[in-house]
């Protein structure tokens, strides 16, 4: 009698360098794979559109791959433990392997799922595959973690170097067991009324193949300029990777040494995948990083009652401000926005209509394709200037600056938001804030935080 091994897949959508999946196919035993749509464990967050968009397509591809090596990918909704517990049981499996989370609740459920499948006789084990380096193993000389990134990153440098990916298995034997598994498209991931998803449909292509496809080009083609451009949202100099980070199409191994095997001095874009580290290891060790100022003095913030008007005009990209209303219609027409227009935008939100990060937090959330339980609330709160290495909270970004000197002939702003450009009969919207006054509005609220500090 066959003893499957099941590899349940999380954030680790890909079939390379994947030790979940490399322990269970070395364990010489038929390979089940898993993947639960979990909207009912407390404390998970559910995803957002874009990124349930998103997933649809992932698992999509990760099933025809496991197939074509003689696999199978199971797919089940419910209370993650509850589901694991019965495919177990469905399939006679006697190991689970899986590659670690570090969000506070997903580690719960990973450690009591741990501890209650061994009690069962079920071999349990977890991999590090996601981070570079594991949060427990990165920490000051008195043992805290870091909360500024250059010395974080410096100790990270100091450490072994990230070991090097594992080849991708040439077949993954499903066995004959049959589990039953639900229909991808029963879970209605994709959007029907209305289908908004046109724009990400042209802007991307989900899963593992197509990350790998556009890792090579980015450092065949963009890696020389990425250091010098990378600010310029019109230069598309950017890796794009985020997406595949943050399903984990690719590894941050794969990307490590893939890169620094094109270009040793590569580091610029090195240490951009290190503040993806930073802003794990910083959820690892404070998992409200999303609902709660990483600095409690931020709490007393005076924000002013919410205006939904003015949430909208900046959701809809109808603020009145060129850069602002470029970036958020980016964002809904292809699920991302380039960083240094997400600092804008974000800046804006918090510190010229004064309203409160985690409102903004949450439509990016809903929005982006890279939607990521660390990196969207961490560099929201940097931006706020209540988080790890943050921002100053007086440095308030100017969008009218930042445009001239990262977007100079205004491609950008042409591009999303044409009816900025100067050649257009079109009549452009009013700013719906007085950048000075809302400016001087924001300085004066922070200092209730500088006397609560
Ligand atoms: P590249 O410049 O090519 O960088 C390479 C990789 O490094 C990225 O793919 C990403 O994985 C990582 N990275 C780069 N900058 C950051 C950063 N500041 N923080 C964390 N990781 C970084 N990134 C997300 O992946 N998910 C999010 O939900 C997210 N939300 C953000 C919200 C705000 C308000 C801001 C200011 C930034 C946010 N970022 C987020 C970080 C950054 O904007 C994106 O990672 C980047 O724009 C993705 O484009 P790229 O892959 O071309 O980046």
């Amino acid at each position: 009698m066959p003893h499957p091994s099941i590899v349940w897949f999380r954030d680790d959508l890909r079939l390379a360098d994947n030790p979940a999946l490399r322990a269970a196919i070395e364990r010489d035993e038929p390979v089940i794979g898993l993947y639960v749509l979990d909207e009912e464990s407390e404390g998970i967050r559910p995803l957002g559109g874009a990124a349930r968009w998103w997933l649809h397509g992932s698992l999509r591809s990760l099933g025809e791959r496991l197939r074509e090596k003689g696999g199978q990918l199971v797919l089940r909704r419910g209370p993650s433990a509850r589901v694991v517990t019965e495919v177990v049981k469905d399939a006679g499996a006697s190991a689970v392997f899986w590659n670690r989370r570090y969000g506070g609740a997903e580690r719960e459920i990973d450690a009591q799922l741990k501890t209650a499948l061994r009690e069962d006789g079920i071999e349990v084990a977890s991999f590090a595959a996601s981070l570079l380096f594991e949060p427990w193993t990165v920490q000051t000389g008195s043992g805290t973690p870091y909360s500024v990134f250059t010395p974080f990153w410096r100790a990270c440098r100091a450490l072994p170097a990230p070991r090097a990916p594992l080849p991708e298995p040439r077949e993954v034997d499903g066995g004959s067991a049959k589990v039953a598994s639900d229909d991808l498209d029963d879970w209605q991931l994709l959007p029907t009324e209305p289908d908004w998803a046109a724009g990400l449909r042209e802007a991307w292509e989900p899963g593992e193949p197509a990350a790998r496809a556009r890792l090579r080009e980015f450092l065949r083609e963009d890696l020389d300029d990425y250091a010098r451009t990378r600010n310029e949202p019109a230069a598309g100099v950017t890796s794009q990777l985020s997406p595949r980070l943050r399903w984990g199409e690719l590894s941050p191994h794969t990307v490590w040494h893939d890169t620094i095997e094109a270009d040793g001095a590569a580091g610029r874009f090195l240490s951009e995948i290190g503040w993806r580290e930073f802003a794990a290891h910083t959820l690892f060790y404070h998992p409200d990083l999303a609902t709660k100022n990483l600095h409690r003095e931020f709490d007393a913030f005076p924000w002013p009652r919410l205006k939904p008007s003015h949430l909208e005009a900046w959701q809809q990209g109808r603020t009145g401000i060129p850069l602002v209303d470029a970036g958020m219609r980016e964002l809904w027409r292809t699920g991302v926005m380039h960083n240094r227009v997400r600092m804008v935008t974000a800046s804006f939100l918090i510190k010229n209509l004064l309203i409160d990060w985690r409102l903004g937090e949450q439509w990016f959330w809903d929005t982006l394709v890279d939607a990521d339980g660390a990196s969207n609330p961490f560099n929201w709160q940097w931006v706020a200037g209540s988080g790890a290495d943050a921002a100053p909270y007086f440095r308030i970004f100017n969008p009218e600056l930042q445009a001239k000197k990262f977007d100079p002939r205004g491609e950008y702003i042409a591009r999303w938001a044409p009816e900025y450009r100067a050649d257009t009969a079109e009549e452009p919207p009013e700013p719906i804030v007085d950048l000075g006054e809302s400016r001087k509005a924001a300085l004066d609220g922070y200092e209730a935080v500088k006397r609560a500090s």
